[in-house]
């Protein structure tokens, strides 16, 4: 059996604990490999030696930092199709999507090479007499990332890419479940001229991650995962005195306004509920059709575009839309929020739960399903199903709509389809929720804006990627400087000219 470690000052290194997770082939069911967890011992020593390289990289200058990225994004480039087939066979999405997910990565780091004019100071001259002040952003020193299964690449790129260029080092601590993108990626980096020991990649679960929050060398923690997960590790760091943006889950809503284009939102609907089998942080989950004759219009739409999806492994070819889910635990806990929609009187208008392909009987396959009906007090509406299921809560009027996204715990992005600027504009303006798409199911931000949620959906400040990543991973020092004068009066300098 294939064996996975981790990525230590540069090299592949053995882990020594005898602790080990499986690594599945989530279109089969079958292990693929072992990753090696780390143990505490393991940890605390990778991040000394993080500390020991952070000192001379902290001090290269900006711009050879960012020429690292430069060549970092050639060889993302060459080497996509290799990282996307990885990426796939470890987590199960289609082969468009792990590059698309390579790629939405790609361009944070492409954003990264403007680091030496966004990691600038300010400076006011004559503050007072003879008085200037001006203030550096520096970096904080070791800093961690600790990334969810559902974007391989992408999350760890996230991190990675500002943490590193505003001169920290970083440990990364990837998902047990796919582990494999962010140790190529790892390689690539050192290959772009990343000194070893800046960036170590340390595979491992909660005994890992209780490490970092527990150590007294790590600055800061940048978190993204589930909800529980975020608000315990905000916690726990924040305890220690450590800067956290923890980053949680999600129940994106989609508002169908009567005067949309039913079509467009049905497309928008499909792409953004069932794509990647609903394992994003930002798939529409909730569709809130206003008015009985919309909410009629839009399921008549929705029902055979479902029908029509193609479901399979990711070598199948490029016409699958959506692949397994990432675990036989994801799968069993989407079938079973499915039955507690049925017994709880929510219409299932396509039913999935039967799906199976031949050849893959084994595989974490779940077929798309389509609620109708749905309320708030349902635990489909409630929860994060992360998978590909699609309620629908009929709305009366816009105000009972924009009523329910207000009114959910979540917070991370949602979406309205109308023709009307005034309704758009009032829904952008009033909505308690860090990412709004008009006309736009997905509406993830692209890298040189932020991305994050707001109320269960981020815990802490700043969001990742765009300038609030160089504030994060950076702290401000500011310096107020008098130099007397006295000199001119002392001396003779001048060239004198001629009487
Ligand atoms: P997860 O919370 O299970 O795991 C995320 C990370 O936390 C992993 O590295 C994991 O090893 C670690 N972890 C898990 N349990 C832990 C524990 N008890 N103590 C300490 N560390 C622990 O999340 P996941 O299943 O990998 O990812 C899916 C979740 O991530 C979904 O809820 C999704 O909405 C969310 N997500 C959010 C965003 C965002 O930007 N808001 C983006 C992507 C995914």
């Amino acid at each position: 059996m294939r064996e996975i470690h981790h990525w230590i000052d540069g090299k592949e290194t053995k882990g020594t604990s005898g602790r080990f997770a499986d690594v599945f082939n989530p279109a089969t069911g079958e292990v693929q490999a072992r990753l090696s967890l780390a143990t505490k011992a393991e940890m605390d020593d990778a991040i000394d030696r993080a500390a020991a390289a952070q000192l001379k990289w902290g001090a290269t200058n900006p711009q050879r930092r960012a020429r690292v990225m430069m060549k970092f994004v050639d060889l993302i480039n060459r080497d996509m199709d290799k990282l996307a087939e990885a990426l796939s066979a470890e987590h199960g999405k289609t082969f468009p999507d792990a590059k698309g997910d390579v790629q939405r990565g790609l361009e944070v780091i492409e954003f990264c090479i403007g680091a030496p004019h966004l990691l600038k100071g300010e400076f006011t001259d004559s503050a007072g007499p003879g008085i200037d002040m001006y203030s550096m952003r520096q970096p904080l020193g070791v800093v961690a990332g600790i990334t969810p299964f559902n974007f391989p690449a992408m999350i760890p790129l996230w991190k990675m890419g500002p943490a590193l260029v505003c001169g920290n080092a970083m440990i990364l601590k990837p998902s047990e479940r796919d582990p494999s993108v962010p140790l190529m990626l790892a390689k690539l980096l050192q290959e772009a001229g990343l000194p070893d020991g800046v960036l170590q990649v340390i595979n491992g679960d909660k005994e890992s991650v209780d490490a970092i929050l527990d150590s007294d060398v790590i600055q800061a923690v940048g978190f993204v995962g589930s909800t529980p997960i975020a608000q315990y590790i905000y916690e726990r760091a924040a305890a220690t005195g450590k800067r956290a943006q923890c980053f949680g889950g999600a129940k994106n809503h989609m508002i169908i306004m009567p005067d949309a284009d039913l079509d467009q939102a049905a497309d928008a609907l499909i792409g953004a509920g069932y794509g990647a089998a609903g394992e994003r942080c930002m798939a529409i989950s909730v569709a809130v059709p206003v008015g009985e004759k919309t909410a009629d219009a839009l399921i008549e739409k929705l029902v055979p575009r479902i029908e029509k999806l193609k479901v399979g492994p990711w070598t199948a070819g490029d016409d699958v839309d959506y692949g397994p889910v990432v675990t036989k635990a994801a799968k069993e806990n989407i079938l079973r929020l499915v039955q507690t929609g049925i017994d709880q009187g929510a219409e299932l208008v396509v039913d999935g739960r039967d799906f199976n392909l031949q050849g893959y009987e084994d595989g974490f396959f779940v077929g798309p399903h389509l609620f109708d009906r749905v309320t708030p007090d349902m635990d489909i509406y409630k929860q994060e199903i992360f998978g590909p299921v699609l309620s629908t809560v009929r709305a009366a009027s816009y105000d009972d709509a924009i009523k329910l996204a207000l009114d959910h715990e979540y917070g991370n992005g949602t979406a309205i389809y109308t023709r009307d600027g005034d309704t758009a504009r009032d829904f952008a303006n009033r909505i308690n929720i860090g990412m709004v798409g008009i006309n736009v199911p997905i509406p993830v931000p692209l890298a040189y804006h932020t991305f994050g949620g707001w109320k269960k959906s981020g815990f802490g400040d700043l969001n990742q990627h765009g300038p609030d990543a160089f504030k994060f991973y950076t702290r401000t020092k500011t310096v107020t400087a008098r130099w007397p004068s006295g000199i001119k009066e002392g001396g003779e300098f001048n060239f004198k000219a001629m009487d």
